[in-house]
């Protein structure tokens, strides 16, 4: 293990000093290049169709960080060229209201995707207001039908996190077949779509979480070690086998030093021998965005399956 001088290893920017061992992926410009891409999509879309894929985002009461989410994803849509409908709604508002909207994204064609900012405000059911989205158009992939295609192995719309977290370790590492990866965490938008991504790509899956027993021994055993759990810093250096990529998805803020900063579920200053390893921030984090427009693409072109295809044949 590293010795504790070497926490300050990691400035704020997420960047490793230079005898740091591990490869840190850079989920900032990887995220850019998704955006790229999508919007060239979106510009050919429009040049052969006439249409362009539409994102609804509901947002219920004023929660500022909420708020921030929204507005970022907002801006992002538009600058893909895809068609942005934000609806805001009071914080009072009632269940039967909000479904009530939903009923109505479900059944505008011009909405390929429909994303409810969770938290909702305490009089609200969120389980029943994902169950009331069209799974078709269930771009954050939260939908039990999605969940359960997705376990089963058919097509699903994925949730964004996970996705992006498989596309930073395919890219890194291309076949992931035979690989043992460990999931800390299993909760239903990240640790466990998670874990069935990796089956997908026919991982050795393990999946740990707070019951788990003598978690050190269990991450040692990971060439791929995604953690999603919420805890500063948790994953120390000897929890990690030399040579393993080290996806940290944890977002925790932290006070240290008279300065609030934000760190990963993994003390990254202790894992200079991994192969690579996600900063937090600049890492899993702006993936998000990403796979959720490529999520709304992809349930746009689902939809619009029989449309792409007769012009396929024209051309
Ligand atoms: P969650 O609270 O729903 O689930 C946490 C999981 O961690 C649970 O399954 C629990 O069993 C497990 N866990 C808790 N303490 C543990 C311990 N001591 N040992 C082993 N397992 C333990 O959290 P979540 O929504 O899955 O999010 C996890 C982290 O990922 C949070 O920090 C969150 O902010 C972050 N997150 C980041 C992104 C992103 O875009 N980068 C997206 C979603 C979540």
């Amino acid at each position: 293990m590293m010795s504790e001088t070497n926490s300050s290893i990691q400035s704020t920017t997420g960047r490793a000093a230079p005898d740091f061992g591990a490869d840190v992926i850079d989920g900032k410009a990887f995220a850019a290049n998704l955006l790229q891409r999508i919007k060239q999509d979106v510009a050919d879309l429009r040049a052969t169709t006439g249409e362009v894929p539409g994102l609804a985002v509901v947002l219920v009461g004023e929660d500022p960080a909420s708020a921030v989410y929204v507005a970022s994803k907002r801006r992002e849509t538009l600058a893909a060229g895809m068609n942005s409908f934000e609806h805001r709604l009071s914080e009072e508002t009632t269940q039967a209201e909000l479904l009530a909207l939903i009923h109505r994204l479900n059944a505008d064609p011009a909405v390929h995707g429909i994303l409810v900012q969770l938290p909702l405000p305490g009089q609200l059911n969120s389980d029943a207001v994902i169950d009331a989205i069209d799974p078709a158009k269930d771009v954050d992939g939260f939908h039990v039908a999605n969940a359960g295609r997705l376990a089963v192995g058919q097509q699903a719309l994925v949730p964004c996190t996970p996705l992006g977290c498989v596309m930073l370790l395919k890219d890194r590492l291309g076949n992931l077949s035979g690989l043992h990866a460990v999931v800390v965490g299993r909760s239903n938008i990240v640790g466990k779509p998670m874990a069935q991504l990796l089956l997908q790509e026919d991982c050795t899956v393990t999946i740990a979480h707070r019951h788990s027993r003598d978690l050190a021994s269990i991450t040692r055993l990971a060439d791929i070690l995604v953690v999603a759990v919420g805890r500063p810093e948790m994953v120390k250096g000897d929890w990690i086998k030399p040579g393993a990529t080290v996806i940290d998805v944890g977002i925790n803020r932290i006070s240290r030093h008279g300065k609030t900063r934000l760190v990963g579920d993994v003390d990254f200053a202790q894992a200079g021998h991994a192969k690579a390893i996600t900063p937090v921030p600049g890492g899993v984090g702006p993936m998000t965005i990403g796979c959720l427009l490529e999520n709304t693409l992809e349930a746009f072109r689902r939809a619009r399956a029989p449309l792409l295809k007769s012009m396929k044949k024209v051309s």
